[in-house]
């Protein structure tokens, strides 16, 4: 292995580009040849190799770590939340470089990229609180002459997976709580787009963090297998597709660790017949086509609440005519960019096979399509789905993808018992003019979060993300309180200082206060 110290620029030079770890405040290339491509999804050429870790990499990773841990564990809370600030303020200063990454890396549009640093920005910025949020209880004088208190220490090590969707967003809902409560942090980033978390990686170097506290681990199974079996990571936490989720919190449990594995999910948004429909239209173009589908929070299912499913349908199309897809880092900047691959393309492109084979009605076809200038770019049109046959596997499973579903019912008690009758709890949205169906909706709905009148309500960061059912295994949410519970765990101490006089000699019975 060797390490070598880079920036950007530097790398940007080599030929071909290794994507490496960041080990002990150093960028590490591999040895081992084990690497894999990634893309620039709007060119389809190839940016770069990505290292993929060997059982070298792991454990150098983990003992780094480790040591990281020692060192910054140590910390005053004054001195890490000066890092945690400087942190915040260089993100502030440079997050057009990060959007860049993303761009090229992802796909999404340049300004879709900077939405979802913002986003991950708000748990930086949550976190240089932590004070308040860590500080344990105390009670003086629980029983005659005893104090009860409760600290609230870091885990150690603890490891964050993450998916190729959200390359800055995901991680951010969790180091900065993880590393404001003194722990150390191995990200796993996904191999698809692993730059930014190497941005990131250096970027807490410049604010002082000490090396080994924020460590990038680039692979694939084998590296997230080492974390989930290693006895020194404390907590895993997980952002990707359910069967991956499924089988992360399965294994880690079984090695002893905290986990929380957020999954995927099939969002739908229940247009009641006295909705604004003009709202309702662009609120699915928005939360259906943005950032191509590849949105955990997406809406892929609109369920249009008879009669408006004609009028809906005739304005969701019409604006569909209007979208500009092309190259997220062009001039004037598209609506939409490409897929993340061309194996995902074709994914996406077997969904919308199947929902036609199972006899839905495709209003707008985005098959077969290609931008003028990148045909080898994974781009792939908006598409419009009626009356999508509610066993289809392109309605019960995740597309991924600038596919819309319309499915049409006949009241809200049918649109909720198909909400409520799914595999996945992640999202969903009702558009109403009526409080009351709203306040009915948020009670009845068996979803994690919902939006009123909001197509994507990702909650901000000092309430917590997550989803129910197979969109979250575990018991925490990401960022918010739960994001502090998450990283930290509690002692609870009972404390007697003797006062000579009171001493009141030997008894065998169980602790009762008085
Ligand atoms: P993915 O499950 O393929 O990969 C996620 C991570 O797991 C990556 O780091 C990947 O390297 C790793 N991984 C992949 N296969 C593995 C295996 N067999 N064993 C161990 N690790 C493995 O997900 P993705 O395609 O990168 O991301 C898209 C998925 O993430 C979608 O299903 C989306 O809904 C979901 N997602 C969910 C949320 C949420 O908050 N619930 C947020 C973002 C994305």
């Amino acid at each position: 292995m060797s390490i070598t110290e880079t920036s950007p620029a530097i790398e940007a030079e080599q030929t071909p580009l290794i994507i490496g770890h960041w080990i002990n405040g150093a960028s590490v290339v591999p040895a081992n040849g084990r690497t894999t491509p990634v893309y620039n999804p709007a060119t389809g050429a190839v940016r770069a190799e990505v290292a993929l870790a060997d059982e070298t990499d792991i454990a150098a990773a983990i003992a780094s770590a480790g040591a990281g841990f020692e060192v910054w564990s140590r910390y005053s809370i004054a001195k890490r939340q000066a890092v945690l600030f400087a942190f915040r303020e260089l993100l502030n200063a440079r997050k057009g470089e990060l959007a860049e990454l993303i761009t090229a890396e992802h796909g999404k549009v340049l300004s879709d990229a900077m939405g979802e640093i913002l986003r991950g920005q708000e748990v930086v910025e949550l976190a240089t609180g932590f004070p308040h949020l860590v500080k344990g209880a105390f009670s003086e004088n629980a029983s005659t002459g005893i104090d009860v208190y409760s600290l609230k220490q870091p885990l150690g090590v603890v490891g964050i997976i993450s998916p190729f969707n959200f390359p800055a967003m995901v991680p951010m809902w969790f180091f900065p709580i993880a590393i404001a409560a003194g722990n150390a942090v191995v990200l796993k980033p996904s191999e698809k787009d692993p730059s930014a978390a190497l941005w990131m990686a250096r970027l807490w170097q410049e604010a002082g963090l000490p090396d080994g506290v924020f460590t990038v681990l680039q692979g694939d199974k084998l590296a997230v297998d080492g974390l989930l079996e290693s006895p020194v990571v404390q907590s895993i936490s997980f952002v990707g597709s359910t069967p991956i989720a499924q089988y992360i919190y399965e294994t880690a449990s079984k090695h002893g660790k905290r986990v929380q594995a957020l999954g995927g999910a099939k969002n739908h948004m229940l247009v009641l017949p006295d909705a604004d429909l003009n709202l309702a239209a662009d609120m699915a173009i928005n939360a259906g086509y943005g950032a191509a589908g590849e949105r955990c929070m997406a809406i892929s299912v609109v369920l249009a609440v008879e009669p408006v499913a004609d009028e809906l349908i005739a304005k969701v199309a019409e604006r569909i005519g209007t979208l500009r897809i092309g190259n997220g880092s062009s001039t004037p900047e598209p609506d939409m960019g490409p897929l993340i691959t061309d194996v995902h393309r074709s994914k996406v492109s077997e969904y919308v096979d199947i929902a036609e084979a199972d006899g839905a009605t495709v209003i707008v076809d985005g098959r077969g399509f290609s931008v003028e200038g990148a045909e080898d770019g994974f781009f792939f049109g908006p598409t419009l789905l009626d009356n999508v046959p509610t066993t289809s596997r392109a309605y019960t499973e995740e597309i991924f993808g600038p596919v819309l579903s319309v499915v049409r019912v006949q009241s809200y008690d049918e649109g909720l018992d198909l909400i409520n009758s799914g595999q996945f709890g992640n999202g969903t949205a009702i558009f109403t003019n009526d409080g009351g169906a709203a306040r009915r909706f948020q009670n009845e709905v068996q979803v994690g979060m919902i939006g009123i009148n909001v197509p994507i309500p990702v909650p901000v960061a000092y309430h917590s993300f997550g989803g129910w059912k197979k969109s979250l295994f575990g018991d925490a949410k990401a960022y918010g309180v739960h994001g502090f519970d998450f990283f930290t765990r509690e002692k609870a101490i009972t404390s007697r200082w003797l006062d000579p006089a009171a001493h009141g000699g030997i008894n065998l019975g169980f602790p009762q206060n008085d």
